[in-house]
């Protein structure tokens, strides 16, 4: 790496060791994301019996430029809210983090929503440890979003950026409670795929299977067009669908130069027609990051798409 290394004794003190090391510039790209500005600035209120579950909140809102601030007991959300329009800093939203499965329980819910106040129509999300789905009642009792718990960051933070932006006219009432299926679909919508295939009858249906999904796809012929595509502008594109066997550039080949070339994160998922043993070592060893087996499948396709991208906070916040 053209670097050196080199050690200083401290006697009696220790070893301090030194190195340094020339590196390519990192190709993860910044993707500027609409939500941290939807959030910034905004008051939260988090009300939660627990004050180790809500720091956890806490720490992912301070970090998006929000302000957060904790309530641990539910009797005072009133006093709280009141409080804060008293001295003219009233809260954007609310986040009751109510813990384990009391999700029928609406109490608190109604609570806020009867209340004299002018933030009683403040943004509520239901932040619950709990398997069970939004009723369709929910909307009628006060709710506008719910999260089951742990929910990923990126997800919280596009749920809250939601919240905050619907008060925009026509978007408000009616509408069915946000919740991380909303906000799956939406991610979905914000992806880019690049897709290198040869056989104009996969191409077709790859496309179609993606498109379905909400996916936005394009295509090349082999992997010398993908490796010109996706270097031109790495930043727009999510992953990477490569075929193995290709005129001009096979897959294996494109993908070895992609990740010379530095561009290391990038998903780049394999498809291929042999389904012989090895092969899959062969994919890794190049460099890709997951296989799938031809003809492609429907659910395959979805559910190694969804581990890559959407489980992954990191690709879709640029961080
Ligand atoms: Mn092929």
């Amino acid at each position: 790496m053209n670097g050196k290394i080199w050690a200083e004794n401290n006697q009696g003190r220790g070893t301090t060791f030194h190195f340094t090391a020339v590196m390519k510039r990192s190709t993860r790209k910044h993707v500027p994301s609409q939500t941290t500005e939807e959030i910034a600035d905004k008051r939260i209120l988090i009300v939660d019996k627990s004050s180790s579950s809500s720091q956890i909140l806490v720490n992912i809102l301070a970090k998006s430029g929000a302000l957060p601030v904790t309530e641990n007991d539910p009797a005072s959300i009133l006093e709280k809210l009141k409080k804060a329009e008293e001295e003219q800093k009233p809260f954007d939203l609310c986040i009751l983090d109510i813990g384990v499965s009391h999700t029928h329980d609406f109490d608190l819910v109604k609570l806020i929503r009867q209340a004299d106040l002018a933030t009683s129509k403040i943004p509520l999300l239901l932040y619950a440890a709990t398997g069970e789905r939004p009723g369709v009642n929910w909307r009628e009792q006060g709710i506008d979003g719910f999260l089951a718990k742990p929910a990923r960051r990126q997800v919280i933070l596009r749920t809250l950026a939601k919240l905050l932006d619907g008060k925009k006219p026509d978007d408000q009432d009616k509408k069915s409670i946000v919740t991380q299926y909303t906000i799956r679909e939406e991610l979905k919508q914000t992806i880019r795929l690049l897709l290198a295939e040869d056989n104009k009858v996969n191409q077709k249906l790859a496309n179609a299977i993606l498109t379905k999904a909400g996916y936005t796809l394009d295509i090349v012929n082999n992997g010398r067009e993908a490796i010109n595509l996706f270097t031109a502008s790495p930043e727009k594109y999510h992953a990477i669908l490569m075929d193995i066997q290709m005129p001009e550039m096979d897959g294996l080949t494109a993908t070895r130069k992609i990740r010379q070339a530095g561009y290391c994160d990038i998903p780049i998922i394999a498809m291929t027609a042999n389904a012989m043993k090895g092969d899959r070592e062969l994919c890794l060893e190049a460099g890709m990051s997951d296989y799938i087996s031809k003809p492609i499948k429907r659910e395959i396709v979805y559910s190694v798409l969804e581990k890559r991208l959407l489980q992954n906070d990191e690709i879709l916040t640029g961080e």
